[in-house]
């Protein structure tokens, strides 16, 4: 990944601006600096002595103003100029981060017709507030690709409506840094999650942030290890890679409903009536809270007999699809004995388990 900032300086324009990175914001006030051209301003034409290109297809993506906005006012002359420079250079995938995303219409060049097809526009949003002022703007512009960037996130914040248009590619979530960082809480990190999975939109955990609570617990981050804490959550999501996990649980089950122990594990018209009435939402939601007490520590004392044969369709479903205990777990799914779950093998153990009930409450014969 390479940043490209054809300019610096902004000013602020909401919460999310408290930390920001760019050097004339932080060493001035409130109003910001002044805004300059840098020595990049021509970037992705430079070329090395040997004539060749100093960016390559392999530098992609490239970040274009990381300490500005785009779309600033005081850029609007230097602007059709950059706007040049990522037309020709065709090969490079530029993405723009904005929260100024109301100036869109007003900023692109005179032959953006339906959009460039090398630009992706990413708004950045901090809390609903934000989103909701800002993401209606960018369901609405022309462009090719469109991206939600919630960094520094700072509250549980719902952008459903704006998912549901079906134009969002990607959104990417990463707690506050700086002195005066604020709480990033992990529910709200897999809440947005969770959100992105229901609108089958990719789903990146950038950051941690300095301060982030998980549980009861508030983890101070250094900066170093922020990017590396939230790889170690693994909790990104690809629309693509799911298809391969639907194969993987189909192939599963399938295999599962030949064995005869487990096909005696269906659920009775009773807890059928139950799972309707109290929705599938709120039963995945158990089912997280339910796996996360059985099955996800390294060691069990009475192992095998963690999850109890009745009481709930989740149990139940759990003998069903071989998630009851760590030991089943390694036969059916392998994942192995002797380590913790990630919260990967967590999601991919509670979507067995939800889509076994939707089979059974789909098809089975009563
Ligand atoms: S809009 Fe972006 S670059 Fe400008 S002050 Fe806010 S965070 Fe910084």
């Amino acid at each position: 990944m390479i940043e490209w900032n054809p300019w610096c300086g902004c000013r602020r324009v909401s919460d999310g601006c408290l930390n920001c990175i760019s050097p004339e914001i932080k060493s001035t006030s409130a109003a910001g600096g002044k805004i300059f051209q840098t020595n990049d301003f021509h970037l992705p034409i430079k070329r090395t002595p040997e004539r060749l290109y100093r960016l390559t297809y392999s530098d992609n993506p490239i970040y274009v103003c990381t300490k500005s906005d785009f779309f600033i006012e005081d850029a609007d002359p230097w602007r059709k100029a950059v706007w040049d420079i990522m037309h020709f250079r065709k090969d490079l995938h530029f993405k723009i981060i904005t929260k100024r995303i109301h100036r869109f219409q007003d900023c692109i060049p005179k032959n953006w017709g339906r959009s460039y097809p090398n630009v992706t526009i990413v708004c950045s949003c901090e809390n609903q507030k934000s989103a909701d002022e800002r993401l209606p703007h960018l369901v609405d512009i022309l462009a090719a690709h469109k991206e939600i960037m919630l960094e520094p996130l700072l509250e549980k914040t719902n952008v459903e409506a704006y998912l549901s248009s079906g134009c969002i590619e990607a959104v990417t979530c990463s707690g506050d840094s700086g002195k005066k960082a604020r709480l990033c809480e992990y529910s709200w990190v897999m809440n947005m999650r969770e959100q992105c999975v229901r609108h089958d939109v990719a789903f990146h955990f950038k950051r941690t942030g300095d301060r982030f609570r998980k549980d009861i617990k508030i983890y101070h981050i250094d900066p170093s290890s922020q990017i590396k804490q939230a790889q170690k959550a693994d909790i990104d999501y690809d629309p693509q890679k799911k298809e391969d996990n639907k194969q993987l649980i189909d192939q599963t089950l399938f295999h599962l409903a030949k064995t005869k122990y487990r096909r005696q594990y269906v659920l009775s018209p009773k807890l059928k009536e139950y799972c309707r009435q109290t929705g599938m939402e709120k039963l995945r939601r158990k089912a997280f809270e339910i796996v996360r007490e059985k099955v996800s520590s390294p060691y069990y004392k009475g192992e095998g007999r963690q999850t109890p044969l009745d009481g709930h369709p989740i149990y139940i479903a759990m003998h069903a699809t071989g998630t009851c205990c760590r030991t089943c777990l390694e036969v059916w799914h392998s994942i192995v004995s002797g380590r913790r779950l990630t919260e990967k093998d967590i999601i991919y153990i509670v979507d067995t388990i939800m889509e076994w009930i939707k089979r059974q409450l789909e098809y089975h014969i009563e």
